[in-house]
């Protein structure tokens, strides 16, 4: 569903909200569009389990567990951080993943860092029988295809997409499906890693640029001026961000656009990807530091 925002820009520019947030009430936004066709493969190669990679508030890791419980299928997910494990209550997202029946691995950042050599899966294979690995953050080839169905005939009207960019598969498949006069944007939510050379697995097109700008010093750094604007944001439209990937797109759409990055006339669709199972483990950090908290439904 298209959703128009009405804001007061300097400029004659239309933003219009593509809301992936709404898709599904557990697995959210472009995790349901990458997922989608990494499941029914798994189903034809007669897989019964899904094996996945993640970090402690992970949208894949709750998306996975969800889509596992949804289309029958056993979960592992191998988390980043040891010291997780006795904290499980503690975190919504772990908490929700294993409400869906997903079972835990807990190792510690250093095998983290080589979880995908081959020893390391054939020790999981040992300790959990076959399984189909999803890759973290899920992008492979049928993560980008499922991608490529955001976007339909009636977003032919739009000038720019712009979508928050973590490993490259949403981007990647907007690329792909972009109509010829379209320009893609994609925010990296990351620092410092130059996304690039991952889109280029994925796609031939020069349609798209990455705006860097905008990763507030890290994945899942936040400070208040982003909280500030995502509370604002939610308050004006209705439209709650979370603070890791859509805050931070959000947030640089509008500031391009103030700066007059848009030519006159742009009109823009933002794709809300989702992610806010997030905004619970987020909150929970940010009241322990006595910060505001992120607005939401439940504590309005
Ligand atoms: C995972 C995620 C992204 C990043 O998607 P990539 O395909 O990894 O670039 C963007 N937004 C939200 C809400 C996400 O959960």
């Amino acid at each position: 569903m298209n959703q128009e925002v009405k804001i007061n820009f300097p400029f004659d520019i239309k933003l219009t909200v593509k809301r992936e947030d709404l898709l599904h009430p557990h697995i959210s936004g472009n995790k349901f569009r990458k997922l989608k066709y990494n499941i029914i493969k798994a189903k034809q190669d007669g897989n019964s389990c899904l094996l996945t990679f993640g970090g402690a508030y992970s949208n894949h890791i709750a998306a996975t567990a969800a889509a596992g419980r949804e289309y029958n299928f056993k979960t592992i997910g191998i988390i980043r951080g040891e010291e997780l494990e006795k904290k499980i209550d503690d975190n919504p997202t772990l908490a929700f993943a294993g409400s869906c029946g997903m079972e835990f691995k807990f190792i510690t950042r250093e095998a983290y860092r080589d979880k995908s050599n081959t020893d390391f899966i054939n020790s999981l294979k040992e300790q959990f029988g076959s399984f189909y690995v999803l890759p973290e953050g899920g992008t492979n080839s049928l993560a980008v295809k499922g991608c490529e169905e955001i976007l339909n005939e009636q977003d032919k009207k739009f000038t720019h997409i712009a979508c928050a960019s973590g490993t490259g598969g949403t981007v990647s498949g907007l690329i792909n499906s972009a109509f010829p006069h379209q320009r893609v944007l994609g925010f990296p939510v990351l620092k410092g890693l130059d996304l690039s050379a991952d889109i280029h697995k994925f796609v031939e097109r020069d349609n798209w640029e990455l705006i860097t700008g905008y990763h507030f010093e890290g994945y899942g750094k936040v400070n208040e001026k982003l909280i500030a604007f995502i509370n604002d944001f939610y308050v004006k439209t209705g439209i709650p961000l979370d603070p890791v990937y859509t805050g931070k797109l959000f947030f640089g759409v509008i500031d391009l656009i103030n700066k007059g990055f848009f030519p006159e006339h742009s009109d823009i669709l933002v794709i809300h990807t989702g992610g806010l199972q997030g905004i619970a483990g987020m909150n929970k950090e940010l009241s322990r530091k006595k910060l505001p908290i992120i607005k939401t439904k439940e504590n309005a």
